[in-house]
C-alpha cells in the first residue's frame, strides 16, 4: 500500500482501419503543414504515400523525410530538424516502426528547443516539442506512447535515451493493426520480443507501480499467445491486432515503471553492433531471467503463467524456471538468434558495454543487484 504516480499523455485511437482517420488526427492537433517521417523500405510499399494522398485531399501540405534507418543516429536527425525549420513545418506524423517514430520525436523535440540530441541524453526538453502523431508499422517499440527517444551516437558507440520527460510522448498515437500486416516475418519475431522484454523488464522491477504490473502481465498474456501465429501468417488479423495491443501495454507499463537489467545493457551494445534492437534484447532476456528470478521468485512465476505455461501445483521457483523455459521456446520458434556472436557482438567489447551498462538508470531497480561481473557473466552467457 505504497503512493505512486501513473500517466499517460498519449490519446490513443486504437483499431483496424484507424490510419484512415489521419486527417482527422492532424485537424485535432491544428496541424497546417506536416513532416511526415519515415524510411524508405516502408516508402517503397506504398504506406506514406497512402497518408500523404489522405492529407493532400483535405488541402494539408505534406513534406515527406524518408531518411531513416534503424537505429536512428544524430546526423539523420539533425537533416531531419533542416527539412522541418526549412519548410516551416509545425507538425510531425512518425510512420514506421520505433526507428521513424524515435526520429519524429528527437526533431520535433529540437525544432522548438535547439541543440543536439546529446543535449537532452537523459535530459528532458524545457519547451514542448511540435506536435506529433505516431502511427506505428510494427509491434514492438512502444515508442508511439513512451516518454523518450533512442538516437544513436556512432562516434561515442552508443544509443541514447534522449529527452526522457512525458512532454515526449506524441500527442496522438494512432494505431492500426492493418498497417502491421505487411511487416516480413523476422522483423515481426524481433520487435515481438523486444515488446516482451519491456513487459516482462517492467512487471519484475522493484519500482512500486500497480497500474504498469496489470499492464505488463496483460501484454506478456497477448504476445505469449499471438505472436506465434503473428509469425507463421503475417495476414492473421487478430494475432496482429493483439500483438500491436500487447505492444502498447507493454509500452505503457515501461515508460512508467522503467525496465531492468537486458535494456541496461543493450543500451551500450547497441552503439557496438548493428543488430536489430529487438533481437538482442530476445537473445539477453532469458538469460537476465536466469539470474534474476531469484530476486523475486513469484513474479517470475506469474510471468510463466501469463505466458500460458502450466504451473499447477509448481512452487514459486519451479515456475519461474519454467517461464525462462518458455521465452527461450518462443525465440526459437519465432527463429531468433540463439547468441550475441551470431549477431556481431564482440567477446572483447563485453566489458566495455557493461562497465557503462553499470550506469544505466534500470539498474538500482533491476530485481536482483547485479554488479559489473554479473552482467560480464550474463553477456558472455549469451555469447
Ligand atoms: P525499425 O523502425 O528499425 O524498422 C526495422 C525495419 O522494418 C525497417 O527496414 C522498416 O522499413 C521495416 N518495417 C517496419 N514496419 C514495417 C511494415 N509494416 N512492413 C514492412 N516493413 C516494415 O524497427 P523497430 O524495431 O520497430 O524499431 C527499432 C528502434 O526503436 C531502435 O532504434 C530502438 O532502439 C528503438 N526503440 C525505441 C523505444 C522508445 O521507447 N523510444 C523503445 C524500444 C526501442
Amino acid at each position: 500500500m505504497k503512493n505512486f504516480s501513473w500517466q499517460l499523455p498519449s490519446k490513443i485511437y486504437f483499431g483496424n482501419g484507424e490510419s484512415k482517420q489521419v486527417v482527422e488526427r492532424v485537424k485535432e492537433l491544428r496541424g497546417n503543414k506536416v513532416l511526415l517521417v519515415t524510411d524508405k523500405g516502408l516508402e517503397h510499399i506504398g504506406l506514406p504515400d497512402q497518408i500523404k494522398r489522405m492529407l493532400l485531399e483535405a488541402s494539408i501540405e505534406v513534406v515527406i523525410f524518408n531518411e531513416v534507418k534503424p537505429d536512428p543516429t544524430v546526423e539523420v536527425v539533425e537533416s531531419g530538424v533542416k527539412k522541418a525549420k526549412d519548410n516551416n513545418c509545425d507538425l510531425l506524423i512518425g510512420l514506421g516502426g520505433g526507428s521513424s517514430i524515435d526520429t519524429a520525436k528527437a526533431i520535433g523535440m529540437l525544432v522548438t528547443n535547439g541543440g543536439k540530441a546529446s543535449d537532452y541524453w537523459g535530459n528532458p526538453p524545457k519547451i514542448d516539442p511540435l506536435p506529433m502523431i505516431a502511427i506505428p508499422t510494427t509491434a514492438g517499440t512502444g515508442s508511439e506512447v513512451t516518454f523518450v527517444t533512442v538516437i544513436k551516437d556512432n562516434e561515442k558507440k552508443v544509443k541514447m535515451g534522449v529527452g526522457y520527460s512525458p512532454q515526449m510522448a506524441p500527442n496522438i498515437a494512432l494505431c492500426d493493426p492493418e498497417l502491421t500486416i505487411s511487416a516480413p516475418a523476422h522483423i515481426t519475431a524481433s520487435t515481438g520480443l523486444d515488446a516482451l522484454t519491456h513487459a516482462v523488464e517492467a512487471y519484475t522491477n522493484t519500482k512500486y507501480d500497480p497500474i504498469s504490473e496489470a499492464l505488463a502481465l496483460k501484454s506478456i498474456e497477448l504476445i505469449g499467445k499471438y505472436l506465434r501465429p503473428a509469425v507463421a501468417n503475417g495476414d492473421n488479423m487478430e494475432a496482429r491486432y493483439y500483438m500491436l495491443l500487447g505492444n502498447l501495454l507493454a509500452g505503457h507499463a515501461f515508460a512508467n515503471k522503467l525496465l531492468g537489467i537486458v535494456h541496461a545493457i543493450t543500451s551500450p551494445m547497441g552503439g557496438y553492433c548493428d543488430a536489430p534492437h529487438g533481437v538482442v534484447n530476445a537473445i539477453l532476456l532469458p538469460h537476465a531471467m536466469k539470474f534474476n528470478y531469484i530476486g523475486n521468485p513469484e513474479k517470475f512465476a506469474d510471468v510463466a503463467e501469463a505466458l500460458g505455461e502450466n504451473v499447477v501445483n509448481m512452487t514459486d521457483l519451479e515456475a519461474a524456471q519454467k517461464g525462462i523455459e518458455a521465452v527461450h521456446q518462443l525465440s526459437h520458434d519465432v527463429n531468433l538468434p540463439s547468441g550475441l556472436s551470431k549477431v556481431g557482438v564482440q567477446e572483447e567489447d563485453i566489458e566495455d558495454v557493461c562497465k557503462a551498462a553499470m550506469n544505466n538508470i534500470n539498474i538500482s531497480i533491476n530485481p536482483r543487484k547485479p554488479s559489473v561481473e554479473d552482467l560480464i557473466a550474463i553477456c558472455k552467457a549469451a555469447m
